[in-house]
């Protein structure tokens, strides 16, 4: 056997301490960046006014502050970092249950046309659900909100005409904006709690978290979207919600906004597997 050099060895050696190096350094820098999203998520850009994708997804508050709280906040709660769900920065916004119990949640109501058809369905199963729910909307169908009440619902602001940019406004338009939609709700149902605050599109800002706690509700992402308002057909969004729910996932569907049979369609698909699998119930309401 030919014998290397002792320079050609000492290549060799470095050779081979530089491929490692490379490999571990790949490594870390894999597991420092989040996962994609997974199936089902969706991350268009484009779509409907009432649509809960993602709008912007920007690493810096668009109000200039910046996700590390270079503007003064007298709420320490919201992440000062965007921390990252799915590959939209929620600033600390809950996406799960915190339980093992499973929520489902409709967003842009009510509208006549489905809230009652989602409201049967959900009365047929025995299940409660998280209404996220547009001020202008709740203003405009009083009776809705109380019969979604009246079943035991849980009841989210969802802002008053679903601006997808509020979170990049001041925090006294962010106030009045959420004070707004909660004023009309309480209008229907005066003695209901609005718990939850989910921004639209899911365009959290540090300042739109902010403000919803200071207001005593609780930002409220999700964890699984089958794109609803897309309108992919019951079947796509029957199978992306049963094969994406976990313990404690949020499920992200609408009861307006567009045409929503489909997903009034795809619950009846839904429910009875998920019924079967999990403890499926509305989030607690809590006591605000
Ligand atoms: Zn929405």
């Amino acid at each position: 056997m030919k014998r290397l050099s002792p320079a050609a060895r000492s290549l060799g050696t470095v050779t081979l301490v530089l491929i490692a190096l490379l490999g571990s350094a790949y490594a870390i820098g894999r597991s420092l960046v989040p996962d994609r999203p997974p199936a089902g998520v969706t991350t268009a850009a484009t779509g409907p006014h009432y649509a809960d994708q993602e709008r912007a997804r920007s690493t810096d508050g668009p109000d200039g502050r910046g996700p590390a709280g270079t503007g003064q906040s007298p709420d320490p709660e919201p992440s000062p970092e965007p921390t990252v769900v799915n590959g939209i920065a929620t600033y600390g916004a809950r996406s799960t249950t915190g339980t093992s119990t499973v929520a489902l949640t409709f967003d842009d109501g009510p509208d006549p046309r489905y809230t009652p058809q989602v409201l049967a369905i959900l009365r047929e199963f025995h299940v409660t659900a998280t209404f996220c729910v547009v001020g202008e909307m709740a203003s405009a169908h009083p009776d809705l909100i109380r019969a979604i009440v009246a079943d035991g619902h849980t009841l989210c602001n969802h802002s008053w005409n679903h601006d997808v940019a509020l979170g990049s406004r001041s925090r006294e338009r962010i106030q009045a904006d959420l004070l707004r939609t909660s004023e009309a709700i309480r209008a229907a149902v005066p003695d209901a709690p609005i718990a939850y605050y989910r921004q639209p599109g899911g365009a959290w800002t540090y300042a739109v978290v902010a403000v919803s706690r200071e207001l005593g509700m609780t930002p409220l992402h999700w964890t699984v979207d089958p794109a609803d308002w897309r309108a992919p057909g019951a079947g796509r969004i029957a199978s992306t919600v049963l094969t994406g729910v976990e313990p404690g996932a949020v499920v992200l569907l609408h009861d307006a906004g567009g045409d929503r049979q489909g997903t009034v369609d795809a619950l009846y698909r839904i429910l009875p597997d998920l019924t079967s699998r999990f403890h499926v119930e509305a989030l607690p309401p809590g006591t605000t």
